[in-house]
């Protein structure tokens, strides 16, 4: 065994992992990277088809992020962004102040004709703070809903009702938004979650568009994505409408709605059908919500340059919102359907996947609450040792700058549609149940019979040895229970998505074809 993987299984303790299993097995071991693939200490190159955990963006060892954070060096790696500014995180806080308000001219002008929008399309947001991972970047959103609501509402009620109501959040089933304790009170993954039900904060969720496992979807399995060819009457957004409603009624109006835009990732890579988030996040509005857009794995760019158009959806669907022609060249998933949030939570791929750092923006309304008298401590006590570091900041504008540029944008077009095909090539396999694909994130949902939908039970660990099995044959990525993430780094070649793919398919092959599980039907 390696040297190195002797030392991680003597000291090391990874995330989301059973070590027992972990034990088992000599790990594999990275050494370099070069675009979208990984080297080992043996040699040993791999496809990195989740892009390190739904970090990179543009590759490893991209030369313009390399020589950004090479010449930051040169000036200085860190300064506290406590009492002192920094040159690297106020050029970022411009570029993304000027990204996440970048709906074109031409939409906004639209917009603001149609009266139910127009609203939305004022909103702007101004203000960046910046933290270090995705679930700081939520908890800040958190904290900042939470006491704006607070502090809005104690105007409003006098100080006499002394059991005035929490501000309550609402968030969507299946919901991930990170895992320190505030952004877990937002979750509802019962299996990471419950056990740290008694440190927790109360939160509601409400049903989340799965259409392949909507219990009112009335559409027998077809062999595509279950979006297309379903069919309902919008049930979804009726409970949301409802759930708003009920919360109403007992007083207490929902302070904010937490959700991630045009498809959910660790609840499974759960996309939602065209409209949707319009509609949600209108209903939202309409009772006097935040919006709350986890953008930490669906921004820049994951999503797609265009919408997520289906056009099948299109046709079948005519009396549907117009979403569908929404946002081209978008940097973040809310704008594809046109909606402008509150609160906006960038990580993950800020950097390009290089470094850590986050950032929560939102508007001058919510900033203005927290502005005071110093002695009126009206002040947000928040804050990290490593806010507005200069390294990252530095990636995150080169970041910014290739994305912006047309070889980027064409190179992104083009894997969004190598990927949409290769895809195909996987239906004819019987345990693929769905697969679903928004702009550059793939999920692909094994079942133990696509014509029932039957699920595999999660003990039999069906997605975690599809995965080993691709990293045999040269492919990493990660599962979430039965779905199969692919989500490539925007530098993938035609070739190594095809690879991709082949890898993804003939594991099932593999693995799944001619086993034990198949008696099990
Ligand atoms: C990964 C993720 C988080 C948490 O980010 P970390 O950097 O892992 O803390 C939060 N929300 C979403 C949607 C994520 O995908």
């Amino acid at each position: 065994m390696h040297r190195f993987a002797k030392l991680d299984r003597q000291f090391v303790w990874h995330p989301f992992t059973q070590m027992r299993h972990w034990l088992k097995r000599e790990p594999i071991v990275i050494m370099s990277g070069q675009g979208a693939v990984l080297r080992d200490v043996r040699g040993q190159e791999y496809l990195d088809a989740n892009s390190s955990i739904w970090t990179n963006l543009h590759g490893h060892n991209h030369p313009k992020l390399n020589a950004a954070i090479q010449r930051q060096l040169r000036k200085i790696a860190h300064s506290s962004a406590l009492g002192l500014a920094n040159e690297p995180a106020s050029l970022l806080a411009q570029e993304l102040v000027e990204a996440a308000n970048s709906r074109s001219r031409r939409r906004q002008e639209a917009d603001l004709k149609s009266s139910a929008e127009s609203a939305s399309s004022r909103r702007r947001l101004q203000k960046v703070f910046f933290s270090d991972d995705g679930s700081t970047a939520v908890e800040v959103a958190l904290k900042l809903a939470y006491e704006f609501t607070r502090r809005a509402r104690s105007v409003c009620v006098p100080p006499a009702a002394a059991t005035k109501p929490q501000p309550r959040f609402l968030s969507l089933e299946g919901a991930y938004h990170g895992d320190t304790v505030g952004a877990v009170a937002l979750g509802h993954i019962d299996l990471f979650h419950k056990a740290y039900s008694g440190l927790l904060f109360k939160t509601d969720k409400v049903m989340s568009p799965y259409c392949y496992r909507c219990p009112f979807n009335k559409a027998k399995p077809e062999r595509a994505d279950a979006r297309e060819y379903r069919k309902c009457n919008w049930e979804c957004v009726a409970l949301v409408e409802k759930k708003f409603a009920a919360q109403k009624q007992r007083g207490n109006p929902y302070a904010a709605f937490v959700f991630e835009p045009l498809i959910q990732g660790a609840a499974g890579m759960i996309p939602q059908p065209s409209g949707w988030l319009r509609q949600v996040t209108d209903l939202a509005r309409h009772n006097g919500a935040l919006l709350v857009a986890d953008e930490v794995m669906t921004g820049f760019g994951r999503t797609g340059v265009a919408a997520n158009v289906s056009s099948r959806m299109a046709l079948q669907h005519k009396d549907r919102p117009r979403s569908h022609e929404r946002g081209y060249g978008r940097l973040f998933a809310c704008h594809h359907e046109g909606v402008q949030p509150d609160f906006l939570c960038l990580a993950k791929g800020l950097t390009g996947g290089y470094l850590p750092m986050a950032a929560t923006l939102t508007t001058n309304k919510v900033f203005d609450v927290f502005l005071g008298e110093y002695n009126e401590f009206k002040t947000f006590f928040h804050g990290h040792s490593f806010t507005g570091n200069q390294l990252g900041a530095s990636a995150a504008m080169a970041s910014l700058e290739i994305l912006q540029s047309a070889t980027s944008i064409q190179a992104r077009q083009q894997l969004e549609r190598t990927l949409g095909k290769e895809l195909q090539t996987l239906w004819p396999l019987p345990n693929v149940g769905d697969i679903r694909q928004v702009g550059l994130v793939v999920g692909v949902e094994l079942v133990r019979n696509w014509r029932t939908r039957a699920p595999f039970d999660l003990r039999a660990r069906a997605g975690i040895r599809v995965c080993e099995m691709m990293a045999q044959l040269g492919v990493l990525t990660r599962p979430i229970g039965n779905v199969i993430v692919l989500m490539p780094p925007y530098c993938t070649t035609g070739t190594q998505a095809k690879q991709m793919v082949a890898a993804l398919g003939e594991a099932v092959k593999k693995v799944i074809g001619v086993s034990r599980w198949q008696a099990n039907r």
